[in-house]
């Protein structure tokens, strides 16, 4: 089987091409690598059924040459994380909107089947027990720059079902949960990898607001299969499904539960969220996800427990490298 993958050089693309590329596929992967790095590749660089490109959704060539000959495509490109969304709310428009539209008519010229990733943003902040694919999403003002990002990978999500519903395009859509694993980084926001690498380096752990936040963090090594199941099933063309975890857990305890399993001296402080963010960052109280449709169809049902996410996390971190600007000697930033 050929694959395309948009966004294969970012986390969860990363582990896709991985996968895919141990089950005997060809992968293609396209990425502009500003979020996403080709450090997370270097185990597949030099493989002889995988391809990269590096360019950005925005351009229909690339995506063209990406998807050319492809039996299916994985859309995981778009511009992600808290802080840059917050940041950059622009750039954030444009790739999840324009992006994706270039993709949907790329890959249906091409005939492929495609996998939409979605995100448990687009509920914004419905705090239900239990959010199935069908509840209502309640975002926040259009000019608080976070929402910009749920609202886009909504058009995203109308734009991939009306492909389905009006030109028959194959195409599956997933909404991922806080996926957290290796190779992610806390740059971007991303809590898991920061609270790690902050306990690592003995700082403190910066818990914002007053910690009482919840969400329900999966382990890319149970998502990655079920998305590839999900992309395998055409009963899920023109759905969408929820993929995440289990397990509800408040951002003060997370970073308790980190603190005390990697036996860090780390303090955890509260942060206020006017400190944590520039303007237009709103929070969610909580984020649970149903997962029954995903475990109906593909039998989804996640595995790996937060501390052994915790411990994967923390066994992947490298301290990054910095040149001493003194001389030529490479010292490791804490
Ligand atoms: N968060 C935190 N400390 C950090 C980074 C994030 O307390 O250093 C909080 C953030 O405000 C949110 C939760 O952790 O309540 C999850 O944040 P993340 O950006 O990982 O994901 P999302 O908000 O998209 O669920």
């Amino acid at each position: 089987m050929k694959t395309a993958i948009t966004g294969g050089a970012g986390f969860i693309g990363s582990h896709l091409v991985e996968h895919l590329l141990a089950a005997g596929d060809e992968v293609a992967v396209l990425d502009n690598l500003s979020t996403g790095r080709l450090e997370n590749l270097k185990g597949v660089i030099g493989h002889r059924n995988f391809h990269f490109i590096e360019g950005t959704i925005l351009d229909r060539d690339a995506v063209d040459k990406v998807v050319a000959g492809a039996d299916r495509v994985f859309h995981l490109a778009a511009a992600v994380g808290v802080n840059l969304i917050v940041d950059h709310p622009l750039e954030s428009l444009r790739t999840n909107i324009h992006g994706t539209e270039v993709v949907l008519d790329s890959v249906l010229e091409s005939g492929a089947s495609l996998l939409l990733a979605s995100t448990s943003e687009i509920y914004g902040k419905n705090a239900s027990d239990s959010l199935s694919e069908e509840a209502d999403r309640i975002l926040g003002s259009a000019l608080k720059s976070r929402w910009t990002y749920a609202a886009a990978k909504g058009i995203d999500e109308a734009f991939a079902h009306a492909y389905w519903r009006q030109f028959g395009l194959p195409v599956a859509i997933v909404r991922l949960f806080n996926t957290v694993g290796p190779r992610q980084t806390g740059r971007y926001g991303m809590v898991v990898p920061r609270l790690v690498r902050q306990a690592l380096a003995g700082e403190p752990l910066t818990v914002y607001g007053d910690g009482h936040q919840t969400r329900c963090f999966s382990y890319v090594g149970d998502i990655v299969p079920a998305i590839v199941r999900i992309s395998e099933e055409p009963l899920a063309y023109g759905n969408a499904y929820n993929l995440g975890g289990s397990y509800e857990i408040s951002i003060l305890t997370l970073a308790e539960r980190i603190v005390e399993l990697l036996g860090s001296e780390s303090v955890i402080t509260l942060v206020p969220y006017e400190q944590a963010y520039s303007e237009g960052y709103e929070d969610m109280r909580r984020r649970v996800p149903d997962n029954s449709k995903s475990f109906e169809l593909v039998g989804f049902d996640p595995k790996t427990t937060l501390d052994e996410i915790i411990r994967n996390v923390a066994a992947d971190y490298k301290p990054a490298k910095v040149l001493d600007p003194a001389g030529w000697k490479i010292t490791l930033a804490s």
